[in-house]
């Protein structure tokens, strides 16, 4: 197998901010991975919170190149087992290597991924949208001009959470849900939990640290008025068990646990549980993006809007007209891409 790694920059139509930073452009790292005459496409994206970047996601993916060359590839799940233990633990370029397996099998196997895993495209839920951290007036045009957007993701953990969440409300009839990404205390939590209820939010998104203390975790779990997903608390397969009875659902994100393998794995086993499910994703192109809907069919409520936020990219797969996906379509994740574009 051959594994062609490109770093790409992603120009989003506005500026994103959340409680941790602000991005313009963002950076990726698009893989191709050839067998056979097929080209599967995979794609990672740096994050400040996980500590990866273009550079480190290439420099672990080249690392590999050599062994690939003589790997005979069987499935994307032999793949994964094989190559998991040499990536230095690094779970975006797995999960980038991941998604390229995925996309070539059901290349060379004329088979679409969701369909390989026993999935069938009906009822999907629809996806939010992501309003980022701004001053009042930016975050209402934000709103405004996702009018036909059925629901709307806050990105949350200003000094005025609530009033932002009062004037929103004021301005729309989406339906609302919240991410505070770490930035609030129990007592917060629970205090905001009440106000957000009446506003009619949906639920509310990691607002504790990862590493908040379980006993902190437990009394939120139990006294929060919505129900609390976990995204940062729920990185890879082994946190679904830890978050079983701390949080209501989880958020998988392709990035975090190391691909679609794992994520299929700990979405089926969320449902077991009885945990909601949840897929998000981050700022990045229709690779990730078409790789991610594979699971869709498996979801609660969906978050994939990270493509709809650039201003022009060089992949084409699966879209998001107003929340509503478009089915994938052709095989693999249905994703194609344009090299000449980057
Ligand atoms: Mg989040």
């Amino acid at each position: 197998m051959r594994l062609d790694i490109h770093q790409v920059k992603l120009p989003l139509r506005r500026v994103f901010a959340i409680s941790r930073g602000a991005i313009t452009e963002q950076e990726s790292v698009i893989v191709e991975l050839h067998d056979q005459g097929r080209v599967g496409l995979g794609e990672a994206v740096k994050s400040s919170y996980y500590r990866h970047d273009a550079a480190t996601i290439s420099s672990s993916l080249e690392r590999i190149v050599p062994e690939l060359a003589d790997y005979e590839f069987t499935t994307p799940e032999a793949l994964w087992n094989h190559f998991a233990p040499l990536l230095d633990d690094n779970y975006f370029a797995l999960s980038a290597l991941d998604q390229a397996a995925h996309d070539l099998y059901g290349k060379l196997n004329s088979s679409s991924v969701y369909q390989r895993n026993g999935l069938s495209w009906r009822n999907v839920p629809q996806s939010s949208v992501t309003i980022s951290i701004g001053p009042m007036d930016e975050v209402l045009r934000e709103v405004e001009s996702y009018a036909d957007w059925p629901i709307l993701k806050v990105k949350l953990g200003t000094p005025n959470d609530l009033e932002i969440v009062e004037a929103l409300r004021q301005n729309t009839d989406a339906m609302l849900r919240v991410d505070a990404n770490c930035a609030w205390t129990v007592v917060e939590t629970i205090r905001n939990s009440i106000t957000l209820a009446e506003l009619g939010v949906e639920f509310i998104e990691q607002p504790l640290p990862a590493d908040a203390p379980v006993q902190s975790k437990r009394v939120v779990f139990e006294e929060s008025a919505l129900p609390i997903i976990a995204d940062e608390s729920c990185q890879r397969e082994h946190h679904v068990r830890e978050c079983d009875g701390l949080f209501h659902g989880i958020n998988v994100k392709l990035c975090k646990c190391g691909g679609l393998t794992p994520a299929f794995r700990m979405l089926r086993e969320a449902n077991v549980r009885g945990l909601k499910t949840m897929a998000g994703c981050m700022i990045e192109s229709d690779v990730a993006i078409s790789a991610a809907a594979q699971l869709v069919p498996l979801l609660d409520y969906a978050d994939l809007d990270g493509a709809f936020l650039l201003a022009s990219q060089p992949a084409d797969g699966v879209k998001l007209n107003q929340g509503n996906f478009t089915r994938p379509e052709g095989y693999g994740c249905g994703v194609t891409w344009d090299a000449s574009l980057v």
